[in-house]
């Protein structure tokens, strides 16, 4: 698989030079797996957001949103499985001192067998030419078959021991399948043990009652708890859907990955209520569906690939990731789970309170199935910078980095310019400033040469500049600057609004 790990620190360094993302408490070294979005990022990460909220609930008649607090009674944690069974297998390298999530090391390792697997198959392929059947070579090269026996067993004992929790095998199974350290190339592991994720705080005063209560690991059960709140208070009837951006915390045992990884970060949400049995067809249009969401962004198709789970998590009957390729490789960006009736099943049990919903057409009431999408925030924030970050070498033998935003995402929509700061040019400029910045996020700079302002506009994404210059004086016209083809035309002043409302629109 290609890592690009040089492109990735390139991204962490513009993004933090042009104001996207800071370490968080930077001045004290840093909080680990900690970040803060700068001014450009906010307004980033603000579009994507604004963006699927559209998408999902403007868009569909038939889900509404909810914003539930962070804090919540803490048997909700108990009934969802969180407190018992939200954990990752964590294992150390006794040499490096490392530690490694068991399940990715595994992971990784499979995925290197996969990997030796596609460069067969592409060699057959440059060799067979048009006449060569990839399902048959697969399934009778003895090399290719070997790799995928290996595959298939590892898969199996690896996942039937995560389920027994049998963490003696896991390790033993690391062991035999020769995984080493990345970092020390050594076998030398500790035990395998389960970490919680889950942060925790008290809640009330320490001296008094002191109550144990955990920062959400996810924003899905603020939503299953209101269930009944948002389906009587907005008349929904299912199939329906309630769709929630928040906050969640992890303790994650491996956070290096800038924002792939977060210890805080955000989700975006939808839980979709369907009727028992109908649960598997609502996956699949919900597959379709998320991944044209992320198409339509302009990003290529090729760049997103789903992957569906061979180990379903407690709640699930059918689970896939939207996979996409970061600079790291192909990793989860979304994951879309039938969850089943677990969880509202679960909190009726925990809380004494019946949660059916009464279908009048069938006359009866049921416990609804859901279907869950959910997709993180600042993953997302990612895959957009790291997709839209170029280098270019221009013409004139100059060079300039671009990130070319979708229009619809970018920080800045407009930079207004004045070509100098003198002969009534700022003033004129302010004049166009006032109008546009009611519509667009608008940024004005005066200062330095105009190529300058054009490479910190082509930095941060903003997909057009107007240039005001003294001929605007005469003929009350300006160029409009394309950032991608770096094109300019010349354009009506009173026409601005217009032409920027077509060019950015989706
Ligand atoms: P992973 O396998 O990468 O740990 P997950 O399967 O635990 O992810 P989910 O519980 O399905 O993730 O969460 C839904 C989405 O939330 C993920 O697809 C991801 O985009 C985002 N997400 C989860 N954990 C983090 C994190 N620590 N930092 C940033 N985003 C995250």
């Amino acid at each position: 698989m290609a890592t690009n790990e040089d492109l990735f620190k390139k991204i962490i360094s513009h993004s933090k030079e042009y104001g996207f993302v800071f370490p968080s408490s930077e001045i004290y070294d840093g909080l680990s797996a900690v970040y803060d979005y700068g001014p450009f990022g906010v307004e980033l990460k603000n579009n994507i957001k604004a963006w699927w909220w559209k998408s999902m609930v403007q868009y569909h008649e038939n889900i509404v949103g909810l914003d539930s607090a962070i804090f919540m009674h803490p048997t909700i944690w108990k009934a969802s499985g969180h407190v018992d069974a939200f954990n990752d297998p964590m294992i150390d390298n006794k040499d490096s001192k490392k530690r490694y999530r068991a399940d990715v090391l595994v992971e990784d390792h499979l995925q290197k067998i996969e990997d030796k697997i596609q460069k067969e198959v592409d060699k057959a392929r440059t060799r067979f030419g048009e006449t060569f059947d990839e399902q048959m070579y697969r399934t009778t090269n003895p090399r290719v078959k070997e790799y995928q026996d290996k595959i298939d067993a590892l898969k199996t004992r690896f996942y039937a021991s995560l389920e027994k929790n049998d963490l003696a095998d896991v390790k033993a199974l690391i062991e035999e399948a020769g995984i080493v350290c990345p970092v020390s190339g050594t076998k030398n592991w500790t035990e395998v043990r389960q970490f919680n994720l889950m942060f925790s705080t008290q809640m009330g005063s320490v001296n008094e009652d002191a109550n144990e209560i955990f920062l959400r690991p996810e924003t899905a059960q603020g939503v299953f708890v209101n269930f009944l709140n948002v389906q009587k208070s907005a008349r929904m009837k299912i199939p329906f859907g309630i769709a929630q951006i928040g906050k969640a915390f992890r303790n994650e045992i491996v956070a290096r990955q800038f924002l792939f990884r977060m210890r805080e970060f955000e989700q975006m949400e939808m839980q979709y209520f369907v009727k028992p049995g109908e649960e598997l067809e609502w996956f699949a249009y919900w597959k379709q569906e998320r991944m044209r969401w992320h198409t339509s962004l302009g990003i290529p198709a090729s760049k997103y690939r789903f992957h569906d789970h061979d180990k379903l998590a407690h709640y699930a009957n059918a689970a896939t990731d939207i996979e996409f390729e970061f600079p790291i490789g192909f990793k989860e960006l979304e994951g879309i789970h039938s969850r089943t009736d677990f969880d509202l099943s679960a909190h009726q049990k925990f809380s004494g309170r019946k949660i059916q919903y009464f279908d009048t057409e069938l006359n009866e009431g049921y416990v609804p199935y859901v279907v869950e999408t959910s997709i993180g925030l600042d993953r997302t924030f990612l895959a957009v910078v790291s997709y839209a970050y170029r280098e270019e070498k221009l013409e004139d033998g100059s060079e300039r980095v671009v990130l070319s935003l979708p229009a619809i995402l970018a920080p800045v929509k407009v930079a207004i310019l004045p070509l100098i700061k003198k002969d009534g040019l700022p003033e004129k400029a302010r004049e166009i400033m006032d109008v546009l910045k009611y519509r667009f996020r608008c940024f004005y700079e005066e200062k330095d040469t105009i190529g300058r302002r054009y490479r910190r506009m082509d930095a941060i994404g903003t997909p057009y500049c107007i240039t005001i210059d003294h001929q605007t004086l005469q003929d009350n016209t300006v160029t409009l600057r394309d950032r991608d083809t770096m094109l300019q035309e010349r354009i009506p002043v009173n026409e601005i609004l217009a032409i920027l409302n077509e060019k950015l629109s989706l």
